[in-house]
């Protein structure tokens, strides 16, 4: 069963009320003898817009609602296309559902952070950012952290499918990550984070405890790891520069 959406649970038999009956009521029936339920999409993953304070619907996702059946959530403000098929074919492969992260997304898609595979990555790693939309780091194709990308929080495969056939993804286009992936995202200020100061190997070392955690010695062999890494990077980047060779194009 494939549910698209979040539930309206306040004032029943006020909102979206179908053939007389409760959205919430039909959702019981139909999954009833489900082998499996997919939440496509934030909205039935988290609650996404809808259930943002003060939520006055009282809007809820799907895993809030049933119990006892199967649930694999699909989040994503929209769903990736090719990441929604996927999910489908390996059910209809294996008759099998696929193995999942933590809070119920398949890891073979959400396994690893946008930050992991983006490729402003070396620009983050040598401390070059965009400061202001338009600025000049702007055009070079510098990082986007200081212009409220999430993508370092942020468990999705944005960087690697893309989009309209591969064709992009918002940070590509110029646009930071804003972690539509993640839980409450639209309250934890997902849109309005502007100029958030660089906190150095901090968030390495959070997102990494977060997506896998980390025990401290792994923590401290990824600093000391991301320390190597961010001086051989800025190195090569800043003699780039010299050499006039500025651009992601050129990198
Ligand atoms: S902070 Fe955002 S733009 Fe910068 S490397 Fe990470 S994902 Fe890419």
């Amino acid at each position: 069963m494939c549910v698209e959406g979040s539930v309206p649970t306040e004032a029943e038999g006020v909102y979206c009320m179908i053939g007389g009956r409760t959205s919430l009521d039909i959702l019981k029936e139909v999954s009833a003898n489900a082998k499996a339920v997919i939440a496509w999409g934030s909205c039935a993953s988290n609650g996404c817009v809808q259930s943002a304070k003060p939520n006055p619907t009282g809007a809820t996702p799907i895993h809030k609602l049933l119990k006892g059946v199967p649930l694999i959530k699909v989040p994503g403000c929209p769903p990736i296309g090719e990441v929604m098929a996927g999910v489908l074919v390996h059910i209809i492969t294996f008759g099998t559902l696929p193995e999942l992260d933590g809070i119920g997304r398949p890891k073979a898609f959400y396994s690893k952070r946008v930050h992991d595979t983006c490729y402003r990555r070396p620009f983050y790693d040598a401390g070059l950012f965009v400061e202001t939309f338009d600025d000049d780091n702007a055009k070079k194709g510098y990082c986007l952290y200081k212009v409220g990308c999430k993508g370092p929080t942020t468990y999705n495969a944005c960087a690697v499918t893309k989009w309209n056939n591969g064709t992009s993804y918002p940070i590509q286009s110029g646009h930071g990550c804003f972690g539509c992936s993640e839980e409450n995202y639209w309250d934890a200020g997902a849109l309005y984070l502007r100029n958030q100061p660089f906190p150095g190997f901090g968030i390495e070392s959070d997102a990494d405890k977060v997506g896998v955690g980390a025990a401290i010695a792994t923590g401290v062999g990824l600093a000391a790891h991301a320390v190597m890494t961010n001086i051989r990077k800025s190195k090569i980047i800043n003699e780039l520069i010299k050499e006039g060779k500025e651009s992601e194009k050129d990198l």
